[in-house]
Protein backbone atom coordinates (compact mmCIF):
# COMPACT_ATOMS: atom_id res chain seq x y z
CA UNK A 1 0.00 0.00 0.00
CA UNK A 2 1.48 3.53 -0.73
CA UNK A 3 2.06 5.78 1.80
CA UNK A 4 -0.21 8.88 2.15
CA UNK A 5 1.10 11.74 -0.03
CA UNK A 6 2.41 14.66 2.45
CA UNK A 7 0.88 18.03 2.15
CA UNK A 8 3.94 20.77 1.04
CA UNK A 9 2.91 23.97 2.16
CA UNK A 10 4.18 26.98 0.65
CA UNK A 11 3.89 31.03 1.03
CA UNK A 12 2.36 32.01 -2.19
CA UNK A 13 3.14 35.60 -3.36
CA UNK A 14 0.38 37.84 -4.08
CA UNK A 15 -0.54 41.40 -5.37
CA UNK A 16 -3.24 43.15 -3.12
CA UNK A 17 -5.96 44.08 -6.17
CA UNK A 18 -7.64 46.75 -4.14
CA UNK A 19 -4.31 48.98 -3.87
CA UNK A 20 -2.24 48.11 -6.90
CA UNK A 21 -1.97 50.58 -9.43
CA UNK A 22 -1.38 48.96 -12.27
CA UNK A 23 1.98 50.77 -12.47
CA UNK A 24 4.01 47.50 -14.04
CA UNK A 25 7.22 48.28 -11.74
CA UNK A 26 7.06 44.77 -10.78
CA UNK A 27 6.68 43.09 -13.99
CA UNK A 28 9.41 45.25 -15.24
CA UNK A 29 11.65 44.35 -11.76
CA UNK A 30 11.10 40.47 -11.52
CA UNK A 31 14.35 38.54 -12.81
CA UNK A 32 12.34 35.44 -13.34
CA UNK A 33 9.08 37.16 -15.27
CA UNK A 34 6.77 35.63 -12.47
CA UNK A 35 4.56 38.55 -12.34
CA UNK A 36 1.59 39.09 -15.53
CA UNK A 37 -0.90 41.36 -15.70
CA UNK A 38 -4.56 41.18 -18.05
CA UNK A 39 -6.47 44.08 -18.83
CA UNK A 40 -7.05 44.79 -14.89
CA UNK A 41 -4.76 42.73 -12.00
CA UNK A 42 -1.29 42.58 -11.50
CA UNK A 43 -0.60 38.39 -10.40
CA UNK A 44 1.97 36.58 -9.46
CA UNK A 45 2.90 33.16 -11.15
CA UNK A 46 3.34 30.26 -7.82
CA UNK A 47 5.32 28.13 -9.94
CA UNK A 48 7.86 30.78 -10.73
CA UNK A 49 8.33 32.73 -7.93
CA UNK A 50 11.07 32.18 -5.82
CA UNK A 51 10.53 35.12 -3.19
CA UNK A 52 14.07 37.00 -3.86
CA UNK A 53 12.22 39.93 -2.76
CA UNK A 54 13.75 42.00 -5.68
CA UNK A 55 9.71 43.40 -6.59
CA UNK A 56 9.19 44.67 -3.05
CA UNK A 57 10.76 47.94 -2.49
CA UNK A 58 10.50 49.30 -5.97
CA UNK A 59 6.60 48.57 -5.47
CA UNK A 60 5.66 52.28 -5.12
CA UNK A 61 2.52 51.11 -2.98
CA UNK A 62 3.44 48.12 -0.98
CA UNK A 63 0.33 46.17 -3.21
CA UNK A 64 2.94 43.71 -3.83
CA UNK A 65 4.08 42.71 -0.28
CA UNK A 66 1.08 40.40 0.46
CA UNK A 67 2.14 36.09 1.38
CA UNK A 68 -0.94 33.38 1.62
CA UNK A 69 0.61 30.01 2.85
CA UNK A 70 -1.32 27.39 1.14
CA UNK A 71 -1.08 23.71 0.50
CA UNK A 72 1.35 23.48 -2.86
CA UNK A 73 -1.52 21.73 -4.55
CA UNK A 74 -4.00 24.66 -3.61
CA UNK A 75 -2.00 27.15 -4.62
CA UNK A 76 -3.97 30.05 -6.35
CA UNK A 77 -3.82 30.09 -10.18
CA UNK A 78 -3.43 33.24 -12.42
CA UNK A 79 -6.91 32.61 -13.61
CA UNK A 80 -8.19 32.46 -9.75
CA UNK A 81 -5.62 36.03 -9.07
CA UNK A 82 -7.06 37.55 -12.43
CA UNK A 83 -10.76 37.65 -10.86
CA UNK A 84 -10.00 38.68 -7.69
CA UNK A 85 -11.12 42.44 -6.52
CA UNK A 86 -9.44 41.98 -3.34
CA UNK A 87 -7.17 39.62 -1.40
CA UNK A 88 -8.63 36.24 -0.26
CA UNK A 89 -8.55 36.23 3.76
CA UNK A 90 -5.45 33.62 4.83
CA UNK A 91 -7.15 30.10 5.49
CA UNK A 92 -7.01 28.22 8.94
CA UNK A 93 -3.34 26.57 8.43
CA UNK A 94 -1.73 23.42 10.95
CA UNK A 95 0.98 24.12 13.33
CA UNK A 96 3.84 22.43 10.46
CA UNK A 97 2.41 24.38 8.23
CA UNK A 98 3.81 27.81 9.69
CA UNK A 99 6.96 26.00 10.37
CA UNK A 100 7.46 25.59 6.74
CA UNK A 101 6.51 29.04 6.72
CA UNK A 102 8.71 30.34 9.10
CA UNK A 103 11.81 28.37 6.94
CA UNK A 104 10.24 29.86 3.40
CA UNK A 105 10.83 33.66 4.99
CA UNK A 106 14.32 32.90 6.39
CA UNK A 107 15.09 31.97 2.96
CA UNK A 108 13.58 34.62 1.14
CA UNK A 109 15.34 37.32 3.84
CA UNK A 110 18.36 35.61 2.57
CA UNK A 111 17.35 36.08 -0.85
CA UNK A 112 17.20 39.52 0.30
CA UNK A 113 20.43 40.42 1.74
CA UNK A 114 21.98 38.94 -1.07
CA UNK A 115 20.08 41.02 -3.25
CA UNK A 116 21.20 44.41 -1.00
CA UNK A 117 24.81 43.17 -1.40
CA UNK A 118 24.51 43.65 -5.04
CA UNK A 119 22.81 46.25 -5.04
CA UNK A 120 25.50 48.23 -7.40
CA UNK A 121 23.31 46.19 -10.53
CA UNK A 122 20.31 48.01 -9.20
CA UNK A 123 19.35 51.01 -11.24
CA UNK A 124 17.80 52.94 -8.41
CA UNK A 125 18.40 53.33 -4.53
CA UNK A 126 15.94 51.25 -2.62
CA UNK A 127 16.30 52.87 0.57
CA UNK A 128 16.18 56.34 1.86
CA UNK A 129 19.07 58.79 2.52
CA UNK A 130 20.65 57.93 5.97
CA UNK A 131 19.46 61.26 7.37
CA UNK A 132 15.98 61.55 5.36
CA UNK A 133 12.93 62.27 7.71
CA UNK A 134 10.98 59.63 8.92
CA UNK A 135 7.88 58.94 6.40
CA UNK A 136 4.50 57.85 6.92
CA UNK A 137 3.12 55.54 5.09
CA UNK A 138 -0.22 53.49 4.36
CA UNK A 139 -2.21 56.01 6.58
CA UNK A 140 -5.01 56.07 4.35
CA UNK A 141 -6.03 53.02 2.02
CA UNK A 142 -9.09 52.57 -0.99
CA UNK A 143 -11.29 51.27 1.83
CA UNK A 144 -10.41 53.67 4.30
CA UNK A 145 -9.55 56.86 2.58
CA UNK A 146 -9.18 60.42 3.55
CA UNK A 147 -10.76 63.20 2.38
CA UNK A 148 -9.39 66.31 1.18
CA UNK A 149 -10.93 69.69 -0.31
CA UNK A 150 -9.55 70.86 -3.52
CA UNK A 151 -7.79 74.73 -2.06
CA UNK A 152 -6.95 75.87 -5.48
CA UNK A 153 -6.41 74.37 -9.29
CA UNK A 154 -4.76 76.24 -12.12
CA UNK A 155 -3.17 75.37 -15.03
CA UNK A 156 0.69 76.21 -15.17
CA UNK A 157 0.60 76.04 -18.98
CA UNK A 158 0.63 78.45 -21.30
CA UNK A 159 -3.24 78.52 -22.60
CA UNK A 160 -1.58 77.84 -26.43
CA UNK A 161 0.15 75.20 -25.57
CA UNK A 162 -0.80 71.27 -26.13
CA UNK A 163 0.18 70.23 -22.53
CA UNK A 164 -2.80 71.06 -19.83
CA UNK A 165 -0.58 70.73 -16.83
CA UNK A 166 -2.31 71.90 -13.28
CA UNK A 167 -1.25 72.82 -9.94
CA UNK A 168 -3.84 71.37 -7.23
CA UNK A 169 -3.51 72.18 -3.91
CA UNK A 170 -5.25 70.03 -1.33
CA UNK A 171 -6.25 70.94 2.31
CA UNK A 172 -6.64 68.35 4.94
CA UNK A 173 -8.27 69.87 7.75
CA UNK A 174 -7.79 68.70 11.09
CA UNK A 175 -6.42 65.30 9.91
CA UNK A 176 -3.48 63.89 10.02
CA UNK A 177 -1.47 63.41 6.69
CA UNK A 178 1.86 64.05 6.79
CA UNK A 179 4.14 64.00 3.78
CA UNK A 180 7.62 64.37 2.87
CA UNK A 181 9.66 65.74 -0.45
CA UNK A 182 9.17 62.72 -2.74
CA UNK A 183 6.33 61.20 -1.51
CA UNK A 184 3.51 60.21 -3.49
CA UNK A 185 -0.21 59.92 -2.42
CA UNK A 186 -2.81 58.15 -4.24
CA UNK A 187 -6.16 59.69 -5.83
CA UNK A 188 -9.48 57.67 -6.04
CA UNK A 189 -11.11 58.69 -9.31
CA UNK A 190 -15.20 58.37 -8.03
CA UNK A 191 -17.28 55.90 -10.36
CA UNK A 192 -16.95 52.52 -11.93
CA UNK A 193 -14.81 51.23 -14.98
CA UNK A 194 -16.23 49.78 -18.01
CA UNK A 195 -16.15 46.25 -16.32
CA UNK A 196 -18.02 48.03 -13.78
CA UNK A 197 -15.32 47.78 -10.81
CA UNK A 198 -14.13 50.70 -8.88
CA UNK A 199 -11.76 52.47 -9.92
CA UNK A 200 -7.92 52.17 -9.05
CA UNK A 201 -5.60 54.47 -7.51
CA UNK A 202 -3.90 56.97 -9.11
CA UNK A 203 -0.53 57.82 -7.85
CA UNK A 204 0.36 61.65 -7.94
CA UNK A 205 3.84 63.08 -6.44
CA UNK A 206 3.62 65.87 -3.88
CA UNK A 207 4.77 68.88 -5.22
CA UNK A 208 5.12 70.95 -2.20
CA UNK A 209 7.52 70.38 0.58
CA UNK A 210 6.40 69.13 4.51
CA UNK A 211 5.21 72.25 6.23
CA UNK A 212 2.70 72.58 3.34
CA UNK A 213 1.93 74.16 -0.05
CA UNK A 214 1.35 77.39 2.63
CA UNK A 215 3.65 77.26 4.92
CA UNK A 216 2.12 76.13 8.77
CA UNK A 217 -1.42 74.80 6.43
CA UNK A 218 -1.93 70.90 6.66
CA UNK A 219 -1.77 71.40 2.65
CA UNK A 220 -0.01 69.57 -0.07
CA UNK A 221 0.29 70.81 -4.11
CA UNK A 222 0.17 68.15 -6.80
CA UNK A 223 1.56 68.69 -10.28
CA UNK A 224 -0.94 67.18 -12.83
CA UNK A 225 -1.02 66.24 -16.87
CA UNK A 226 -4.12 65.87 -18.47
CA UNK A 227 -3.52 62.64 -20.07
CA UNK A 228 -5.70 63.15 -23.75
CA UNK A 229 -3.39 60.80 -25.46
CA UNK A 230 -1.82 57.67 -24.72
CA UNK A 231 2.19 57.01 -24.75
CA UNK A 232 1.27 55.75 -28.82
CA UNK A 233 0.04 58.89 -29.22
CA UNK A 234 -3.76 57.51 -29.58
CA UNK A 235 -6.77 59.99 -28.36
CA UNK A 236 -7.51 58.71 -25.11
CA UNK A 237 -9.28 60.32 -21.87
CA UNK A 238 -7.56 59.84 -19.05
CA UNK A 239 -9.64 58.82 -16.25
CA UNK A 240 -7.45 60.12 -13.00
CA UNK A 241 -5.90 62.89 -14.35
CA UNK A 242 -8.65 64.67 -16.24
CA UNK A 243 -11.05 64.12 -13.33
CA UNK A 244 -8.12 65.55 -11.13
CA UNK A 245 -7.58 68.60 -13.46
CA UNK A 246 -11.63 69.33 -13.87
CA UNK A 247 -11.60 69.76 -10.39
CA UNK A 248 -13.39 73.01 -8.55
CA UNK A 249 -11.94 74.84 -5.60
CA UNK A 250 -14.30 73.61 -2.67
CA UNK A 251 -15.13 70.19 -4.28
CA UNK A 252 -14.14 67.07 -2.12
CA UNK A 253 -11.23 64.20 -3.07
CA UNK A 254 -10.97 61.10 -1.46
CA UNK A 255 -7.43 60.21 -0.98
CA UNK A 256 -4.66 57.45 0.06
CA UNK A 257 -1.67 57.06 1.71
CA UNK A 258 1.13 58.81 1.95
CA UNK A 259 3.31 56.21 -0.51
CA UNK A 260 7.01 56.10 -1.29
CA UNK A 261 9.66 55.15 1.16
CA UNK A 262 12.94 55.93 -0.41
CA UNK A 263 12.80 58.58 -2.52
CA UNK A 264 13.18 61.20 0.31
CA UNK A 265 16.16 64.04 -0.05
CA UNK A 266 18.88 64.37 2.81
CA UNK A 267 18.43 66.78 5.51
CA UNK A 268 22.30 66.33 6.97
CA UNK A 269 24.53 69.92 5.90
CA UNK A 270 26.22 70.13 2.97
CA UNK A 271 24.37 67.47 1.40
CA UNK A 272 23.97 68.51 -2.53
CA UNK A 273 21.16 67.70 -4.53
CA UNK A 274 21.29 66.86 -8.15
CA UNK A 275 17.94 67.15 -9.77
CA UNK A 276 17.26 65.83 -13.40
CA UNK A 277 13.41 65.82 -14.65
CA UNK A 278 11.04 66.34 -17.73
CA UNK A 279 7.50 67.65 -17.14
CA UNK A 280 5.32 66.76 -14.03
CA UNK A 281 8.72 64.57 -13.00
CA UNK A 282 9.27 68.77 -11.59
CA UNK A 283 6.86 67.93 -8.78
CA UNK A 284 9.02 66.16 -6.23
CA UNK A 285 11.86 68.80 -7.50
CA UNK A 286 9.70 71.61 -6.82
CA UNK A 287 9.06 70.29 -3.42
CA UNK A 288 12.86 69.64 -2.40
CA UNK A 289 13.43 72.87 -3.70
CA UNK A 290 11.15 74.54 -1.74
CA UNK A 291 12.00 73.39 1.36
CA UNK A 292 15.54 74.40 1.34
CA UNK A 293 14.31 78.03 -0.01
CA UNK A 294 12.50 78.33 3.09
CA UNK A 295 15.11 76.73 5.56
CA UNK A 296 17.52 79.31 3.65
CA UNK A 297 14.65 82.15 4.32
CA UNK A 298 14.32 81.55 7.71
CA UNK A 299 18.04 81.37 8.06
CA UNK A 300 18.19 77.41 8.99
CA UNK A 301 20.08 76.47 5.57
CA UNK A 302 22.70 73.65 6.12
CA UNK A 303 24.60 74.63 2.98
CA UNK A 304 24.79 72.06 0.63
CA UNK A 305 24.25 72.72 -3.84
CA UNK A 306 21.23 72.73 -5.62
CA UNK A 307 21.39 71.70 -9.08
CA UNK A 308 18.48 71.59 -11.86
CA UNK A 309 18.29 69.82 -15.40
CA UNK A 310 14.83 70.20 -16.20
CA UNK A 311 13.37 69.39 -19.91
CA UNK A 312 9.95 70.43 -21.59
CA UNK A 313 9.13 71.34 -25.40
CA UNK A 314 9.10 75.07 -24.85
CA UNK A 315 9.18 77.41 -21.70
CA UNK A 316 5.49 77.73 -21.76
CA UNK A 317 5.41 74.37 -20.98
CA UNK A 318 7.89 74.35 -18.27
CA UNK A 319 5.63 73.80 -15.02
CA UNK A 320 6.83 76.50 -12.93
CA UNK A 321 9.13 78.55 -15.50
CA UNK A 322 7.99 81.60 -13.94
CA UNK A 323 8.90 80.90 -10.26
CA UNK A 324 11.95 78.93 -11.53
CA UNK A 325 13.40 81.86 -12.87
CA UNK A 326 13.51 83.79 -9.81
CA UNK A 327 15.43 81.72 -7.85
CA UNK A 328 19.07 82.81 -7.41
CA UNK A 329 21.68 81.40 -9.29
CA UNK A 330 23.44 80.96 -5.60
CA UNK A 331 20.78 79.46 -4.44
CA UNK A 332 20.58 76.90 -7.66
CA UNK A 333 22.25 76.09 -10.76
CA UNK A 334 19.36 75.66 -13.16
CA UNK A 335 20.09 74.02 -16.58
CA UNK A 336 17.08 74.05 -18.64
CA UNK A 337 16.30 72.33 -22.02
CA UNK A 338 13.77 72.51 -24.73
CA UNK A 339 13.04 70.29 -27.38
CA UNK A 340 10.68 72.28 -29.40
CA UNK A 341 11.38 75.83 -29.86
CA UNK A 342 11.44 77.25 -33.29
CA UNK A 343 14.48 78.53 -35.05
CA UNK A 344 17.02 76.32 -31.89
CA UNK A 345 17.94 73.02 -32.25
CA UNK A 346 16.43 70.33 -30.07
CA UNK A 347 17.98 70.18 -26.49
CA UNK A 348 17.41 67.81 -24.23
CA UNK A 349 18.29 67.24 -20.05
CA UNK A 350 21.31 64.76 -21.24
CA UNK A 351 22.83 67.34 -23.70
CA UNK A 352 22.51 70.09 -20.95
CA UNK A 353 24.63 67.79 -18.37
CA UNK A 354 26.96 66.98 -21.04
CA UNK A 355 27.60 70.70 -22.27
CA UNK A 356 27.72 71.37 -17.71
CA UNK A 357 30.62 69.29 -17.55
CA UNK A 358 32.63 69.93 -14.64
CA UNK A 359 30.22 71.30 -12.77
CA UNK A 360 28.06 68.22 -12.73
CA UNK A 361 31.37 65.88 -12.05
CA UNK A 362 32.74 68.18 -9.19
CA UNK A 363 29.41 67.53 -7.32
CA UNK A 364 29.05 63.54 -8.32
CA UNK A 365 32.31 63.55 -6.33
CA UNK A 366 31.12 65.39 -3.05
CA UNK A 367 27.98 64.33 -0.50
CA UNK A 368 25.37 64.24 -3.42
CA UNK A 369 22.33 63.05 -3.83
CA UNK A 370 20.63 62.13 -7.45
CA UNK A 371 17.15 62.51 -8.04
CA UNK A 372 15.35 61.66 -11.47
CA UNK A 373 11.69 62.37 -12.23
CA UNK A 374 9.68 61.77 -15.89
CA UNK A 375 8.40 59.78 -18.26
CA UNK A 376 10.11 56.19 -18.48
CA UNK A 377 12.84 55.93 -20.78
CA UNK A 378 14.72 58.89 -19.81
CA UNK A 379 16.78 57.30 -17.43
CA UNK A 380 18.64 56.15 -20.25
CA UNK A 381 19.79 59.01 -21.82
CA UNK A 382 20.51 60.34 -18.31
CA UNK A 383 22.61 57.72 -17.50
CA UNK A 384 24.85 58.17 -20.98
CA UNK A 385 25.48 61.77 -20.37
CA UNK A 386 26.29 60.94 -16.50
CA UNK A 387 28.81 57.94 -18.01
CA UNK A 388 30.50 60.54 -20.80
CA UNK A 389 30.89 63.56 -18.16
CA UNK A 390 32.60 61.00 -15.84
CA UNK A 391 34.74 59.52 -18.11
CA UNK A 392 35.97 62.33 -19.87
CA UNK A 393 37.74 63.30 -16.08
CA UNK A 394 38.38 59.95 -15.50
CA UNK A 395 35.73 59.45 -12.93
CA UNK A 396 34.65 55.75 -12.88
CA UNK A 397 30.72 56.04 -13.28
CA UNK A 398 29.53 52.83 -13.28
CA UNK A 399 31.24 52.31 -9.61
CA UNK A 400 30.33 55.88 -8.44
CA UNK A 401 26.75 54.46 -9.38
CA UNK A 402 26.46 51.17 -7.67
CA UNK A 403 27.88 53.24 -4.76
CA UNK A 404 25.38 55.45 -4.81
CA UNK A 405 22.41 53.31 -5.67
CA UNK A 406 24.18 51.07 -2.22
CA UNK A 407 23.93 54.50 0.19
CA UNK A 408 20.58 55.52 -0.63
CA UNK A 409 22.04 58.74 -3.21
CA UNK A 410 20.59 57.57 -6.84
CA UNK A 411 16.62 57.33 -6.88
CA UNK A 412 14.77 57.36 -10.31
CA UNK A 413 10.98 57.68 -10.32
CA UNK A 414 9.53 57.28 -14.07
CA UNK A 415 5.84 56.41 -15.12
C1 LIG B 1 4.93 57.08 -8.26
C2 LIG B 1 4.14 57.82 -9.33
C3 LIG B 1 4.07 59.20 -9.29
C4 LIG B 1 3.35 59.90 -10.28
N1 LIG B 1 3.32 61.26 -10.23
C5 LIG B 1 2.63 61.94 -11.17
C6 LIG B 1 2.61 63.38 -11.14
O1 LIG B 1 3.20 64.02 -10.26
N2 LIG B 1 1.89 64.01 -12.11
C7 LIG B 1 1.22 63.33 -13.11
O2 LIG B 1 0.57 63.99 -13.95
N3 LIG B 1 1.26 61.98 -13.17
C8 LIG B 1 1.93 61.27 -12.22
N4 LIG B 1 1.94 59.90 -12.26
C9 LIG B 1 1.15 59.22 -13.31
C10 LIG B 1 -0.30 59.07 -12.81
O3 LIG B 1 -0.34 58.17 -11.71
C11 LIG B 1 -1.24 58.51 -13.85
O4 LIG B 1 -0.70 57.34 -14.38
C12 LIG B 1 -1.51 59.49 -14.99
O5 LIG B 1 -2.09 60.67 -14.48
C13 LIG B 1 -2.50 58.86 -15.98
O6 LIG B 1 -3.62 58.44 -15.26
P1 LIG B 1 -5.05 58.56 -15.91
O7 LIG B 1 -6.00 57.91 -14.95
O8 LIG B 1 -5.35 59.95 -16.33
O9 LIG B 1 -4.91 57.69 -17.21
P2 LIG B 1 -5.47 56.19 -17.40
O10 LIG B 1 -6.95 56.25 -17.52
O11 LIG B 1 -4.89 55.35 -16.31
O12 LIG B 1 -4.77 55.79 -18.72
C14 LIG B 1 -5.25 56.18 -19.99
C15 LIG B 1 -4.23 55.81 -21.02
O13 LIG B 1 -3.16 56.75 -21.02
C16 LIG B 1 -1.91 56.10 -20.85
N5 LIG B 1 -1.10 56.95 -19.94
C17 LIG B 1 -1.02 56.84 -18.61
N6 LIG B 1 -0.22 57.81 -18.11
C18 LIG B 1 0.20 58.55 -19.14
C19 LIG B 1 1.04 59.67 -19.26
N7 LIG B 1 1.62 60.25 -18.18
N8 LIG B 1 1.26 60.17 -20.50
C20 LIG B 1 0.66 59.61 -21.57
N9 LIG B 1 -0.14 58.52 -21.51
C21 LIG B 1 -0.38 58.00 -20.32
C22 LIG B 1 -2.24 54.76 -20.25
O14 LIG B 1 -1.27 53.81 -20.65
C23 LIG B 1 -3.59 54.45 -20.85
O15 LIG B 1 -3.44 53.89 -22.13
C24 LIG B 1 2.67 59.18 -11.30
C25 LIG B 1 2.74 57.79 -11.32
C26 LIG B 1 3.46 57.12 -10.37
C27 LIG B 1 3.53 55.61 -10.43
S1 LIG C 1 9.62 37.85 -5.16
FE1 LIG C 1 11.18 37.75 -6.80
S2 LIG C 1 10.53 36.04 -8.09
FE2 LIG C 1 8.76 36.58 -6.81
S3 LIG C 1 7.58 37.99 -8.08
FE3 LIG C 1 8.94 39.24 -6.78
S4 LIG C 1 10.79 39.58 -8.04
FE4 LIG C 1 9.64 37.89 -9.00
S1 LIG D 1 1.57 49.01 -7.60
FE1 LIG D 1 3.10 47.49 -6.98
S2 LIG D 1 2.06 45.53 -7.33
FE2 LIG D 1 0.93 47.05 -8.50
S3 LIG D 1 1.84 47.01 -10.58
FE3 LIG D 1 2.89 48.64 -9.40
S4 LIG D 1 4.72 47.60 -8.55
FE4 LIG D 1 3.26 45.98 -9.19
Amino acid sequence: MNAPESIIWIRQHVIDPEVCIRCNTCEETCPVDAITHDSRNYVVNADICNACMACISPCPTGSIDHWRTVSKKAAYSLQDQFGWDELPPQQEIPDDALAASAQETAAAEGALEGLQVNAATSPSSTMAPWSAAHPYVNLYTLKNPVTATVAGNYRLTGPDTQNDIHHIVLDFGTQFFPVLEGQSIGVIPPGVDANGKPHYLRMYSVASPREGERDGYNNLALTVKRVLEDHQGQAVRGVGSNYLCDLQKGDSVQIAGPFGTDYLMPNQPGSNILMICTGTGSAPMRAMTEHRRRLMAKGQSKGGKLMLFFGARRPEELPYFGPLLKLPPAFIDMHLAFSRVEGQPRAYVQDRIREAGRSVTDLLGGDTYIYICGLKGMETGVMEALRESCSAVGMDWPALHGKMVREGRFHVETY
